[in-house]
């Protein structure tokens, strides 16, 4: 479904992505996990066109080939409109759940899951309100339709993040440690319905910390160290047998 090539992004002096290259199934899960400021936000902001590599491609199954060759261009409002036109083509194919909800705070449930559709995917009100209806349910909050944010529990506001990012139907979600803000008591409620998700057989990127999840979930996992991928391959061997010893360090550290 996707495939990144030789990512490379720096922050300054700060080289943050080293190369990395990347392929996603239809239908399978990625973890990807490694310590902190390894470059795993980064590299997830980088598949859906909110962060603007210096070199590399990303490309989705029948969608053009993004190539990033321009330098220090972070701020895609300074690109030009063919950069602006292939940051849009990644970003109409994927969604991304935050690791913070981000929800609006003055909308109620019901308007933060149908704004997304609306505005940026043209659908009919209607039909998105009867389609995030339908979402809602699912995840057990249709009777907080009405409700705002600030209403709900910290794991009500992640599934409504999650809610709205189904609503877009796009092809790949993209989870940035969806759970890590939570209490403890919320986490379960999250991941029971990645889970699902999962199970359904949406194709997912994951950053996540919670290895365990990793382990029942993903298909792949990628351990990411200093903006390079140092391993990969089914959880069941990652996780019993790294075959790199900085591997082997990070899992014994968290685990
Ligand atoms: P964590 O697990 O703590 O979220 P991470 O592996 O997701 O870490 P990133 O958030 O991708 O790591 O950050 C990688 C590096 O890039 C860090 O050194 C971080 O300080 C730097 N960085 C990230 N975003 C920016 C930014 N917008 N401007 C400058 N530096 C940044």
């Amino acid at each position: 479904l996707l495939t990144a090539t030789g990512l490379h992004l720096s922050f300054g002096d700060n080289h943050v992505l080293r190369g990395i290259d990347l392929e996603v199934r239809r239908g399978e899960v990625v973890a990807l996990i490694g310590p902190s400021g390894s470059g795993k936000t980064t590299l997830l902001r980088s598949l859906n066109g909110l962060a603007a590599p210096d070199a590399g491609t990303v490309a989705f199954d029948g969608g053009p080939s993004v190539t990033f060759d321009g330098g220090p261009r972070r701020a895609w409002g300074r690109a030009g409109r063919r950069a602006q036109a292939a940051r849009d083509a990644l970003r109409d194919r994927s969604a991304m759940v935050f690791q913070h909800h981000h929800l609006f705070p003055h909308l109620t449930v019901l308007q933060n899951v149908t704004e997304g559709p609306v505005q940026t995917r043209c659908v009919p009100r209607a039909e998105a309100e009867s389609r995030a209806l339908g979402l809602l349910e699912r995840v057990g909050l249709a009777d907080k339709r009405d409700a705002y944010p600030r209403e709900l529990s910290g794991g009500q506001q992640q599934r409504v993040g999650i809610v709205r990012a189904l609503a877009l139907q796009p092809d790949l979600l993209l989870f940035d440690e969806p759970t890590s803000a939570l209490d403890p008591e919320l986490v379960g409620e999250v991941l029971t319905v990645m889970k699902e998700l999962a199970e359904e057989g949406w194709t997912m990127v994951v950053v996540t910390h919670e290895l365990q999840f990793a382990r029942a979930v993903a298909d792949e996992v990628l351990f990411l160290d200093d903006g390079a991928v140092v391993e990969r391959g089914a959880p069941s061997t990652m996780f019993s047998a790294p075959r790199e010893e900085r591997t082997r360090r990070f899992l014994h550290q968290v685990l």
